[in-house]
């Protein structure tokens, strides 16, 4: 019961027992972006009669973005708000419980997994599935937020493609920043890559890759102050050298703007429990679902450093249902 006391001791379920209703279901699902719906979707085709709490954000990340036109079945594109409305929907036609609601805190100790809400449920599920995603991190720069969908964005796969012959930069010098200069170097005319040291981060095969770009150009030891334009981004102005004596005010007209610093996964209230790498991804037997906790699955972004697109997440949403289905009937 650590977990339940680090969070909140007073109102832990073990001290609150007024206040706390305890639900006893066979399969719960947390977050509800691609990942989470597809499981309750195969999760209630399956029988397993799956709770889903949203979290915050409900429909995930793709709510927070205008077209998306690389999911497949939708050939004419679609918005990210209205593709997780009908990712719902069909989830609510097969019988998904869908709750809005925040874990905030995890009992994995024992066989039945238990998980509290908002503090003041507490869920106890035979098999859970964590789909609580991840977060790109921004520079905290005010005109980040004002260009959101703007010439602003965390996602050169999902974005770049409306850039195509346009000028655009990266910041970042990590294996995201080298891969995304890289993707967006084959679409765009020009790609600036902003790196704040003198040296990249990334490895020596992407770093390479970097370097043959001919329409790559990487500003070394540059960092973002501000973001211009009147109607979407069309520059940056950045600070070369800062706090030395070449230090230099440079500004540079670009039509995006590409965050590649890094993704926080929402794996905190978990990692008591459950493994993850040193950023924070849960770590899943390859080729499966399956965490260190028998009966704790994980699907979608929060389990995956890589690929990040709402088809792999969702692709994961499904393995996870039938992962736990299988757990479930094994238990039997
Ligand atoms: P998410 O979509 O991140 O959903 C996580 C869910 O978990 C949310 O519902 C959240 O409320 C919930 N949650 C988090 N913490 C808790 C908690 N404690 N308790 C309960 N619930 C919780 N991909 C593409 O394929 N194509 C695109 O065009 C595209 N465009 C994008 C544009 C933008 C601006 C962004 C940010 C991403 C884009 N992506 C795109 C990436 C795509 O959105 C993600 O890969 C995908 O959403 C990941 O799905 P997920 O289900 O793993 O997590
Ligand atoms: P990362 O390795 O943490 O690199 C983040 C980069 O962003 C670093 O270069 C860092 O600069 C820079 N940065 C951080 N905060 C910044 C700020 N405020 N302003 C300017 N720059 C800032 O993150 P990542 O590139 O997303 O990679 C995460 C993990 O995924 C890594 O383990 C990586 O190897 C892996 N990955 C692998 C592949 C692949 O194998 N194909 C692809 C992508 C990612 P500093 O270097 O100065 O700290």
């Amino acid at each position: 019961m650590d977990i339940f006391k680090r969070v909140d001791l007073d109102k832990s379920p073990a001290n609150q027992t007024n206040n706390v209703k305890t639900e006893r279901i066979k399969c719960l699902i947390i977050g509800s972006g691609p990942a989470g719906y597809t499981a309750a979707i195969y999760a209630s085709r399956a029988n397993l009669n799956p709770v889903l709490y949203t979290g915050l954000q409900m429909g995930g990340q793709l709510t927070t973005t205008t077209e998306v036109e690389n999911y497949p079945g939708y050939p004419n594109g679609i918005t990210g708000p209205a593709m997780m409305d009908d990712f719902k929907k069909q989830a609510e036609r097969f019988g998904a419980d869908i709750r809005f609601g925040i874990a905030t805190a995890v009992d994995f100790s024992d066989k039945i997994h238990r998980v509290s809400f908002d503090n003041n449920t507490v869920i106890e599920a035979e098999a859970v599935i964590i789909a609580t995603g991840a977060t790109a991190k921004y520079l905290g720069l005010e005109s980040e937020t004002r260009y959101a969908g703007m010439g602003v964005s965390a996602c050169a796969t999902c974005d770049g493609f409306f850039y195509r012959g346009k000028d655009v930069a990266v910041v970042g010098g990590g294996d995201t920043a080298a891969e995304e200069a890289t993707y967006l170097a084959g679409l765009c005319r020009k790609v600036y890559l902003i790196v704040r040291r003198d040296t990249l981060r990334a490895c020596k095969a992407m770093q390479n890759r970097v370097f043959k770009s001919e329409n790559i150009e990487i500003l070394w030891e540059h960092q973002t102050i501000d973001l211009f334009g009147e109607n979407g981004v069309e520059g940056a102005t950045l600070i070369k050298r800062k706090g030395t004596p070449e230090e230099e005010i440079v500004k540079i007209k670009i039509d995006g703007f590409f965050l590649a610093i890094g993704h926080t996964p929402n794996s905190e209230i978990f990692k008591p429990y459950i493994e993850t790498d040193k950023v924070g991804y849960i770590k899943t037997i390859p080729g499966t679902s399956k965490t260190n906790i028998r009966g704790v699955f994980a699907a979608g972004d929060v389990q995956d450093p890589h690929y990040r697109q709402a088809v792999t997440a969702a692709g994961s949403g499904c393995i996870a249902a039938i992962d736990a289905e299988r757990y479930l009937s094994e238990l039997k």
